[in-house]
């Protein structure tokens, strides 16, 4: 007999739930639910940082913004539908920072202006109590600002705006431009009146109603139908160069697309970005139909890509004219349909649109060049993964330490990759396309994943998510094996793998436990 003992991390998070039930103290992973029983959402926690949940519903947002390029400042009027049931609280705010609000009205009755820390107060004695919906307007301006990476940003004849603010926390950039109730569980259809100078192009989410002029100026009015998440929200001014393309769906829809690049890029931008409706087509035959009216791509000089509804923003430096980074171009569009979609309930769900978007880059991946290309592509995932942990330590992907790195983007693809090898490719498939379903213009949670996952698959996937999504780490595994002849020519094999580390389990609300 021959024994060998090695042990080691092996990088194959598929293996985990194999191993996780071993090691599970007792109670967890009880929560169980039934396929076919019927949804009721959790009440949700408070949101990030304990940031206060607002009393109210923003139904609809309609907004007037004129650009003043020469000076960097914006005039607004905001009105929005705001849904407040038995004025519960006694008063609700909307988030503006560093904008002056020079007027607000509750539908046409002017209220005193009440600003506390980027905050707007409406207290309840000015809400007419005959409605529990009512019209509030704020007239506002100034200079709008930014985080470094999110908010508002002026340049050289260009003008843009990038949702999600990757210094602050809570991300949620709206508030740097529109008074808003900025969470991302609050979602609202949205009218974008965008006013600028007539040589200039205003581009922003969902469909282009009208455009008129007046005395030079232009004004660009965007309807978005479907309910949009406050940090999807963009707008995008310069001298656009303008090209299009369509998609035409499973069901003979046409979907326009629409591209606008600085005019130098024109070329580089019909190069890299025609496999578009190739992507859609991938994505509506694994998903489900593409969800909005439109798609389209406008370059600014933001810090890498962001998933605006409709109208991904996109780095010049991603615009290469050789392909270079068409990952990025289906991780944004990915998102559509995981964020936009289905939007995270809280920032710390991020991993669902993060991993989401992540697993998708791999699984167009594995469409194009085939399976050993899949597996090479979440290779370098688990790498990138490694090298954070090296670099600020190991956190779970649940409301993370950092949001925006390989944690959560990386190993969140790898929770999918894992949980597809758990339930096979049709069941996984099918998990997707009722998440997507049962959350489409709505927002979810990670509990919420787990139920779609449990009433699909049938299985008690809980265990699974308490390892690795509210717990920190990868698999360890110990291995061994032993050769035994049993005959003069015939020799038997046995392979023992064993998890060999403690289980660090934690549930929501709940504290880290071992
Ligand atoms: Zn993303």
């Amino acid at each position: 007999m021959r024994k060998i003992d090695f042990q080691t991390h092996i990088g194959m998070l598929i293996l985990s739930s194999l191993f996780a039930v071993w090691q599970l103290p007792s109670g967890f992973g009880q929560e169980k639910f039934l396929p076919g029983e019927i949804h009721k959402p959790f009440a949700r926690e408070p949101h990030l940082n304990g940031e206060m949940a607002n009393p109210i519903d923003v139904l609809h947002y309609d907004v007037d913004l004129d650009i003043d390029m020469e000076e960097k400042s914006i005039w607004g009027k905001a009105s929005l539908d705001i849904f407040w049931p038995d004025q519960a609280g006694d008063y609700f705010f909307l988030d503006l920072v560093g904008l002056k609000a020079d007027s607000m009205f509750i539908n046409l009755a002017s209220i005193p202006i009440t600003a506390d820390d980027g905050r707007l107060l409406v207290d309840a004695q000015h809400w007419p109590v005959t409605n529990d919906t009512n019209k509030v307007t704020v007239f506002y301006h100034g200079h709008p600002g930014n985080d470094g990476s999110g908010g508002f940003f002026f340049g050289d004849n260009i003008a843009f705006t990038q949702g999600e603010g990757l210094n602050s926390s809570p991300p949620s950039m709206l508030r740097y431009w529109i008074p808003s109730n900025d969470v991302p569980d609050d979602k609202a259809t949205l009218d974008l009146k965008v006013t600028v100078p007539r040589q200039l192009t205003a581009v922003a989410n969902g469909t282009l109603i009208e455009k008129s002029e007046k005395e030079g100026r232009v004004t660009y009015h965007y309807r978005e139908r479907h309910p949009i998440a406050t940090y999807l929200i963009a707008v995008s001014v310069s001298d656009f160069s303008f090209f299009s393309d369509y998609y035409v769906s499973l069901t003979n829809d046409t979907i326009p697309l629409s591209y606008y690049v600085l005019p130098n890029d024109l070329s580089k931008a019909k190069e890299d970005w025609k496999d578009v409706p190739k992507m859609m087509d991938f994505f509506e035959r694994t998903f489900g139909a593409y969800p909005f009216d439109s798609y389209g791509m406008v370059e600014v000089p933001i810090r890498g890509a962001m998933e605006h509804q409709t109208m991904t923003s996109i780095s010049s430096r991603l615009v290469t004219g050789d392909h270079t980074y068409d990952y990025i171009v289906v991780h944004e569009l990915a998102h559509q349909w995981w964020g936009n979609l289905v939007t995270l309930a809280d920032w710390r769900d991020i991993w669902l649109n993060e991993g989401f978007a992540s697993y998708c880059e791999a699984l167009y991946i594995e469409h194009t060049q085939g399976v050993s290309a899949l597996q090479g592509y979440m290779e370098a995932f688990k790498e990138r993964y490694l090298s954070e942990v090296n670099q600020r330590g190991d956190f779970p992907i649940y409301d993370p330490v950092y949001l925006w790195g390989a944690t959560v983007y990386q190993k969140g693809a790898w929770i999918l990759h894992t949980l597809r090898w758990t339930v096979g490719d049709t069941l996984f498939r099918r998990i997707l396309r009722d998440y997507g379903q049962t959350f489409s213009y709505s927002s979810a949670d990670t509990r919420d994943f787990i139920r779609v996952c449990e009433q699909v698959s049938g299985s008690d996937v809980q265990p699974f998510f308490d390892q690795w999504v509210f717990g920190a780490g990868m698999i360890e595994l110990s291995a061994s094996w032993e050769v035994t002849q049993v005959h003069e020519d015939q020799y038997l094999a046995r392979l023992l793998l064993q998890q060999t580390q403690r289980v660090e389990t934690r549930q929501l609300g709940g504290n880290a436990g071992s």
